[in-house]
């Protein structure tokens, strides 16, 4: 997007100003280089190299006009977080003297140290050399924080060696792969006229919690781990269901706005804003777009959600899990096809070629969900997400279909070799004269599937809140090209030319009917959370994946190798070194968790508690003294004993499981989730039974019921 109508009225005409697109491109480069940029930008075409340093002095004085003294390049790389180095515009003129200048080669590449982020061994701590690369699909943008302006420029990260080392590239490359077998599809449907490419749309419904930075400071377990790793229930949680969709308190709407408007001034389309079901809980829904772009935004709203928040007296938590026992945290990942000349592919056309081409497009995502539901199932497993799959709140672990009523016919009529048109909507009466009829979709929601189509696109809703989006995208559409080139290979075989529309017609229904009959079990519109569907499942072999130690070693099979090499997404050097840099951050994180909670164990909870302790006994001795019968009070202090004890054993154990880990990093993930997190559990299952039981105010650290009423 790169022009504003009629929303000035709304946010003002500063749409996009921090960011170096539309006007702010137009008015400063000649029209030649300005064609040359845009075939690159829409068509995916060669970057001239010509004219780099055209663009990079523009660039340049765009920034130094918006108060901009540094300049970085800005990247991906595997630790979950973007990274930045900057560079100030400062050079020698070669006599003596300082100018400021941006050149091409600075704008195309740059060279951070590569070793010092996981490259999952492929470059050791001495191997340092590493590019980062321009992209000039996704436009440089102006980060502000403290007050100082920083011109960014969106950057891919390669080894020295030519392996990728960030989550931009493989998504990049899955783009790619998707569109060339997308592209097949319409050249036997004869709608590729005039379409050069097909990408995918993406958007994110973040979720996020906010709590005020007072009780941020007071917890360890939020500093260190994002997320609370003890805390006793509060006696309410969102069993009423008041806190969804209700009135949004006023400091967090001021601070909604805030991020609003400094999104608005980054071009990124902030659409929905409002109250989650968790007390505390909020979400942010963006207008979606290339998934490249939307995913590049994604990460910069993630960072305008945290710093503005600190300007607000709140941290904004985006931890899937970060209070036990009420709802997590995810990220709706809403994906679909779209032509660069705007058709969404999967939006059901009503007739003829239009409808059958959506059922190409649709049984291609059903054969590569149940194909390949292992990996996607990996690409959303992370230490926080295991909190939430498979709890009963989020999707399960296991990876189904949810259809709609609608689509599931018009696919049944298919098996049997018929194609059925949509059903229309039917409206629906209010029953009271003044209220409009309201237009009733053909089919229902389904709010407890992992992956749901709604209408015109499948949203995919185990991506955890604090995901790059770039990795699970770049999975989907690998899964889905492969199974795209399959149903293509198919049709290309059996339409040939000559035939009558009819024959056409009839050869495709019979591939696609075969497809779906194969891989339909992976199609289920019931309640995702019922214990009968795991059964049902688990006869229908479909995989459930618990936790990182069941599903990162998906990534490690010959298949998974196959499938990305086949589609030039990841060779097997990197997707080997992904997996290796997956299963040390799980390690590192839980690590991580583990010293928290002991330090906390110990310097926090067994202080108060033995405080308390020592309290209740000599209010026992006195009492006995004075010749009374102590009664109940003795079996408090027998109580707190009890979880004194348990919470000494644990800790105990937690040490020596934490000098016990194996060498091999898969064994440690499988070590840590078998052993390190139960021992976890019983530990904070002891300081939640202390916190029941010392009194207030001699427990150290803000409670839910101080963080969440
Ligand atoms: P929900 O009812 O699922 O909570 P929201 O309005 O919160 O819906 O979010 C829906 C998200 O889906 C928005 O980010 C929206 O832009 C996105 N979306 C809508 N259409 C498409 C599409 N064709 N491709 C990708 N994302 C889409
Ligand atoms: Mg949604």
């Amino acid at each position: 997007m790169d022009h504003v109508r009629n929303v000035e009225r709304l946010f003002g005409d500063d749409y996009g100003i921090l960011t170096f697109t539309g006007e702010n491109v137009r008015r400063r480069l000649s029209p030649d280089s300005l064609r040359s940029l845009d075939q690159t930008i829409r068509y995916n075409e060669p970057l001239d190299e010509a004219i780099a340093d055209e663009v990079a002095a523009a660039m340049k004085d765009w920034a130094v006009e918006n108060g901009c003294t540094h300049y970085c390049h800005w990247f991906q790389p595997l630790t979950g977080a973007t990274a930045e180095k900057h560079d100030s515009f400062l050079n020698m003129d070669g006599e003596g003297g300082v100018i400021a200048e941006f050149s091409g080669e600075m704008l195309i590449r740059s060279e951070p140290d590569a070793s010092s982020f996981p490259t999952g061994s492929i470059r050791d701590t001495w191997e340092a050399r590493g590019y980062t690369a321009w992209d000039p699909t996704s436009p440089a943008f102006i980060s502000i924080n403290g007050g100082e302006r920083t011109l960014c420029i969106p950057t891919a990260f390669v080894s020295w060696t030519g392996e990728s080392l960030d989550q931009k590239t493989p998504l990049l490359r899955s783009i790619d792969a998707l569109s060339n077998q997308a592209m097949r599809i319409l050249r036997i449907f004869g709608t590729d006229k005039g379409v050069h490419r097909v990408q995918t749309t993406l958007g994110c419904e973040q979720e996020y919690f906010l709590v005020s930075e007072e009780d941020y400071h007071l917890r360890p377990d939020l500093r260190f781990c994002g997320r609370t790793l003890i805390g006793a229930d509060a006696p309410k949680g969102h069993q009423l269901d008041d806190h969804y969709f209700g009135s949004i308190p006023g400091p967090v709407q001021a601070y909604m706005a805030d991020v609003e408007e400094r999104l608005y001034y980054l071009g990124i389309p902030a659409k929905t804003r409002h109250n989650e079901v968790a007390p505390h809980q909020f979400e942010l829904a963006p207008l979606f777009e290339g998934t490249n772009l939307a995913c590049d935004h994604q990460m910069q709203t993630m960072s305008v959600l945290r710093k503005l928040a600190q300007q607000h007296g709140m941290v904004c938590l985006l931890h899937e899990k970060p209070f036990a026992g009420i709802n997590g945290s995810g990220k709706h990942n809403n994906w679909s096809l779209v032509t660069d000349t705007g058709h969404n592919l999967l939006n059901p056309s009503s007739t003829g070629h239009g409808h059958l081409q959506f059922l190409v497009f649709v049984c291609a995502v059903v054969r590569g969900l149940d194909r390949h539901a292992d990996l996607l199932r990996a690409s959303v497993a992370s230490a926080g997400n295991d909190h939430r799959l498979g709890a009963n709140e989020a999707p399960p672990a296991i990876l189904s279909i949810y259809m709609g009523a609608e689509l599931e016919r018009v696919l049944e009529r298919l098996e049997a070799g018929v194609v059925s048109e949509f059903e229309h909507s039917t409206t629906l009466d209010l029953g009271t004269t003044a209220m409009p009829t309201l237009e009733r979709h053909p089919g229902d929601r389904n709010r407890t599937s992992p992956f749901a189509f709604i209408g015109n696109r499948f949203e995919f809703r185990a991506v955890g809140s604090t995901a790059v989006p770039a990795w699970p995208n770049a999975v989907l559409n690998t899964i889905v090209a492969e199974s795209l080139d399959y149903i293509a290979d198919r049709l290309e075989a059996s339409v040939q030319d000559g035939m009558s529309t009819e024959e056409r017609s009839k050869a495709i229904v019979e591939e696609l009917r075969k497809v779906y009959t194969e891989h339909k079990r992976v199609v289920f519109n019931g309640d995702n959370y019922s214990q009968e569907w795991h059964d049902e499942a688990e006869r229908r072999g479909l995989p459930n994946l618990h936790g990182c130690a069941d599903a990162l070693p998906m990534f490690g099979t010959e298949k998974a190798r196959k499938l990305f090499s086949d589609y030039s997404v990841m060779g097997e050097a990197e997707l080997e070194a992904r997996l290796m840099v997956l299963y040390d951050t799980y390690t590192q994180m839980l690590e991580i968790e583990a010293r928290t909670l002991l330090r906390m164990g110990r310097t926090l909870v067994l202080p108060a508690a033995i405080r308390h302790q020592s309290e209740v006994a000599e209010a026992i001795a006195a009492t006995d003294a004075a010749g009374v019968d102590p009664g109940a009070v003795r079996g408090r202090l027998s109580d707190l004993m009890t979880s004194i004890t348990q919470l000494e054993c644990a800790c105990v154990d937690i040490e020596s499981t934490l000098e016990s880990l194996p060498e091999d990093s898969e064994k440690q993930v499988r070590h840590v989730q078998d052993v390190l997190i139960p021992t976890m559990s019983r530990a904070r299952a002891a300081c939640d039974a202390i916190e029941g039981i010392v009194p207030d105010d001699l427990w150290p650290m803000p409670t839910y019921m101080d963080m969440l009423f």
